[in-house]
C-alpha cells in the first residue's frame, strides 16, 4: 500500500486539477488516502420489494419497470420536472426528478430498474421523488454512500474508487502479523479494502469492517503506548513541595475529596522521576478549574511558569479572570494571550515570557504560535481536551522541556474506554460535585409545546433570570429547519419583544463573540440564542434555563454539556429538550437526559446504545484520522485490538521483528514526526 499512498489521486482517470482539489478536500491527495476513504453508509439494493409492499416513508429499494416515456414540464425558470411511471405485477408508481434532465435518455421504456428511494402514498397512489437508481442488470448488492463535498458526489468517487482498487498490487503487504489475524479471526487486507467498498453481501461488509477498524484501533493504540513511554523519560521539572493545602487556603470555598484527591495524585506524579502525563476527568461543573488552580500555584511555588490553553476565546477569558482574582493580591503575575490581543501587547507579553517575568499565561490557540518563547516553562494544562488534538497539545509541550501535562476534560467517558482511547496518559476523575448543587430538572416536550415553553422562560426573565436556547448546525439544503439567525430573528420579533435577545454562533468574528458574551454575563441580554459553540465551558450562574430544539441532533453526551450551562448559581434551573422525532430509539436516548443529571451514567448509556465510536469520534487527537472506528458499534474489538496492541509490544516493543517491519513502516506513515521522534 504504501506506494499507493505517494501516487498522486490525479493519476486516475477523470481526475484532473480541479477535482484533485475537492478530492484534497476530503483529506484525499492520493489513490492510497481514497482507499482510506471508506463509505459512511450503503444503499441496499440487495433486498428490494414489490411496489405494494415497500414500507411507507422510509428508504427502501423497489424493482420495477418503464411503462412510460419520460414527461418533462417546466415549471419556472430553474425548475424543471421529470415525470415518469413504473410497474411491478402488481401496482404502479409515479416517480418525479428535479432538474435531471439525465433521466430523459436512461430509463426507457420496458427496461428494469431498481429506484432506492422513499415511498409514500397519496389518495391511493404510489409515489417517490428523486431515487437513485440502477439498472437491474448490472446492478451491485450494496451501494457505497461516501462522504461528498460540493461539486464531488458519492457516484464521481465511486467511479475512482473502482479504477483505484484495480491499482491494487497482487499482493498487498498487510500491517497486521499473520498470526493476529487468525488469533482475531480477521480477514485479509485485500478482501477488507474491496469489501469495504464493495460488499458481496452484508456479511462480507462485515467482516472488511471488523478487520478495518481493528486495525485502526491497533495502530492507534500502539502509537499511544509508544508516546507514553517516550514522555516518560525523566521529570525535569521537580516539584519541591505540595503547596496544595496553601492554595485551598486561598478559596471561598473548600475543596471536595475528589478535587483534593485528583491534586494529591497529580503533585505525586510532579514529585516522582518521571513527568505528569495526565487526564483529569469531571463532570461539568465537577472544579476542574479549581484543580488547574491548585496545580498552577504548586508549579509557580516551584519557580516555573505554567500555561492553561482553552479552546475558545469566550473560555479563556473567563479563566482569565477566575485566575487573576485569586493569583494577583498574592504577587504572581498572569497574562492572556488570544488572537484578539492587540499587536503591541502581544509584543510585551511575548517579552515577559522569555524572562519569566509572567508565572502563568492562559490563551488560545495563539499560545501556540512560533514566537512565544518560555524561560522555564513546566506545567501546561489544556482545558476541555476533547477540543484540541495531541498534536496541538505536544506543541505547547514542547515550548518547554519535558513540562508536566495535565488535560482536563469534561466529555464523560466510561473509564475502560477512556484508558483505552487516551491511552497516552494517566487518568484522574473528579467524581463528586461540590456541594448545594441542585439538580437541573430536565423535560421533553414536542414541538407543539413550544409556545407553553416559551411562556415557561418569560416567567423566569421577569423573575430577572436569562436563558439559552441552542439550535443545531443547519446545513445549505435542510430548508425545513432555521438557521440560529433566523430562529433569533424570530422568536424576537413574534414572542419575546419586550426583550433582550442576543445571538451567538460560529461564524462571527471573536471581538462579536466576546461582546455578545460580555452582555450575557452582565445581564444586558436576557435571553441567548446560540448554536453549539456554547457548548464548552461558559459560566453564568444567573441563566436558569436550557432549551434545546431538534435535540435528536445532539448526542447524549453533548446534551449533557449544554445542559450543564444551567443550574450554576442558586436558583433552580430548567433544561427542555424539544424534538418532534417519534423514533424509538430517539425517544428512549433522550428520556435518559431527562432520568439522571450524572455524565457518567449518561455516558455510559450512550456506549450502550450506540457503541464506543461517538467516543471515539469525539477525541479529535491530531493522530492519524480514525476513518472507520468511529463508526463501531462493537466495543469487543476495541477491547481485542487492546489486547494485541499489549502483546505486540511487549514481544517486541521497539517493532524491529521481521514480522512486525509492515506495521512499524505504517506507524511511521500514520504518526509522522510523533512516531520518528520515539527513540524506544
Ligand atoms: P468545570 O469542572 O465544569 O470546569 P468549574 O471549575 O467551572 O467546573 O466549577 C464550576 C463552579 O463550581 C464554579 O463556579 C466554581 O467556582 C465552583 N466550585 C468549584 N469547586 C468548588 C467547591 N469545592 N465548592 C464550592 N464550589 C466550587
Ligand atoms: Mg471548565
Amino acid at each position: 500500500m504504501a506506494s499507493l499512498f505517494e501516487k498522486d489521486i490525479q493519476f486516475l482517470k477523470g481526475v484532473g486539477s480541479k477535482r484533485k482539489l475537492l478530492f484534497e478536500k476530503l483529506k484525499v491527495p492520493t489513490i492510497g488516502a481514497l482507499l482510506r476513504l471508506y463509505p459512511r453508509n450503503y444503499e441496499d439494493w440487495s433486498n428490494c420489494t414489490s411496489i405494494s409492499d415497500a414500507p411507507l416513508n422510509v428508504p427502501c429499494c423497489i424493482k420495477a419497470t418503464v411503462v412510460s416515456p419520460v414527461n418533462e414540464r417546466i415549471i419556472r425558470r430553474g425548475l424543471t420536472l421529470y415525470k415518469v411511471r413504473v410497474c411491478d405485477d402488481k401496482s404502479s408508481l409515479n416517480i418525479t426528478f428535479f432538474n435531471n434532465r439525465f433521466v430523459k435518455s436512461q430509463l426507457k421504456i420496458g427496461e428494469d430498474f431498481l429506484f432506492h428511494g422513499i415511498v409514500k402514498k397519496k389518495s391511493n397512489l404510489y409515489e417517490m421523488a428523486s431515487p437513485t437508481f440502477m439498472k437491474f442488470s448490472c446492478c451491485l448488492p450494496m451501494r457505497p454512500i461516501y462522504p461528498q463535498t460540493h461539486g464531488l458526489n458519492s457516484r464521481q468517487i465511486e467511479s475512482a474508487m473502482k479504477q483505484a482498487l484495480l491499482l491494487l498490487p497482487e499482493k498487498i503487504k498487510d500491517p497486521l502479523p499473520a498470526e493476529i489475524l487468525k488469533k482475531y479471526n480477521l480477514c485479509d487486507l485485500r478482501f477488507a479494502i474491496e469489501n469495504i467498498h464493495f460488499p458481496n453481501d452484508q456479511d462480507s461488509l462485515n467482516k472488511a469492517r471488523k478487520r478495518l477498524t481493528f486495525e485502526e484501533l491497533l495502530l492507534l493504540q500502539i502509537g499511544l503506548s509508544r508516546m507514553k513511554l517516550n514522555n516518560r523519560k525523566q521529570n525535569k521539572f521537580k516539584v519541591e513541595a505540595d503547596f496544595s493545602e496553601e492554595f485551598w487556603s486561598l478559596l471561598p470555598f473548600s475543596p471536595t475529596k475528589a478535587q483534593r484527591r485528583t491534586v494529591k495524585e497529580c503533585i505525586n506524579d510532579m514529585i516522582s522521576d518521571s513527568s505528569m502525563q495526565r487526564l483529569i476527568q469531571g463532570d461539568v461543573g465537577s472544579g476542574k478549574t479549581a484543580v488547574a488552580a491548585a496545580l498552577c500555584y504548586t508549579a509557580i511555588k516551584s519557580g516555573m511558569q505554567a500555561a492553561i490553553m482553552a479552546p475558545t476565546e469566550i473560555l479563556a477569558r473567563q479563566h482569565f479572570n477566575f485566575f487573576r482574582k485569586i493569583f494577583e493580591p498574592i504577587g504572581i503575575k498572569v497574562e492572556i494571550l488570544t488572537g484578539s490581543t492587540t499587536k503591541a501587547k502581544k509584543r510585551r507579553i511575548k517579552d515577559y515570557l522569555e524572562v519569566n517575568a509572567i508565572n502563568l499565561i492562559i490563551g488560545t490557540h495563539a499560545l501556540l504560535s512560533d514566537d512565544v518563547y518560555f524561560s522555564k516553562l513546566g506545567l501546561v494544562i489544556t482545558d476541555e481536551q476533547h477540543r484540541f488534538g495531541v498534536a496541538q497539545r505536544a506543541k505547547l509541550a514542547a515550548k518547554g522541556r519535558k513540562p508536566h501535562v495535565a488535560v482536563m476534560s469534561a466529555t464523560p467517558i466510561p473509564r475502560t474506554l477512556a484508558m483505552i482511547i487516551y491511552g497516552d496518559l494517566d487518568i484522574s476523575i473528579l467524581d463528586e460535585m461540590p456541594p448545594g448543587r441542585q439538580n437541573v430538572d430536565t423535560f421533553f416536550v414536542a414541538g407543539d409545546k413550544r409556545i407553553r415553553a416559551y411562556n415557561f422562560i418569560k416567567k423566569h426573565l421577569d423573575e430577572g433570570r436569562q436563558a439559552y436556547i441552542v439550535c443545531p448546525l443547519v446545513d445549505e439544503n435542510e430548508s425545513d429547519l432555521l438557521s440560529a439567525e433566523q430562529y433569533a430573528k424570530k422568536i424576537e420579533t413574534e414572542f419575546f419583544k419586550d426583550y433582550k435577545v442576543g445571538l451567538l454562533h460560529g461564524k462571527m468574528s471573536a471581538r462579536d463573540k466576546k461582546y455578545i458574551m460580555d452582555a450575557f454575563s452582565n445581564h444586558d441580554i436576557d435571553m441567548l440564542v446560540s448554536t453549539t459553540v456554547i457548548e464548552v465551558g461558559v459560566d453564568v450562574p444567573n441563566a436558569v434555563i436550557m432549551l434545546i430544539e431538534n435535540a435528536e441532533r445532539f448526542g447524549l453526551s453533548q446534551l449533557h454539556q449544554l445542559r450543564g450551562r444551567v443550574g450554576r448559581g442558586e436558583h433552580k434551573s430548567y433544561c427542555i429538550l424539544i424534538s418532534d422525532n417519534k423514533n424509538q430509539d430517539t425517544v428512549r436516548r433522550l428520556g435518559i437526559v431527562c432520568q439522571t443529571n450524572d455524565g457518567l451514567k449518561i455516558a455510559d448509556e450512550d456506549l450502550k446504545m450506540r457503541g464506543p465510536g461517538d467516543f471515539m469520534g469525539a477525541r479529535q487527537h491530531g493522530l492519524p484520522d480514525l476513518h472507520i472506528a468511529g463508526l463501531i458499534k462493537d466495543i469487543n474489538i476495541l477491547n481485542d485490538s487492546k489486547n494485541a496492541a499489549l502483546d505486540i509490544l511487549k514481544e517486541d516493543s521497539s517493532l524491529s521483528l521481521e514480522k512486525h517491519s509492515v506495521l512499524k513502516a505504517e506507524m511511521k506513515r500514520l504518526f509522522g514526526e510523533i512516531e520518528s521522534s520515539i527513540s524506544c
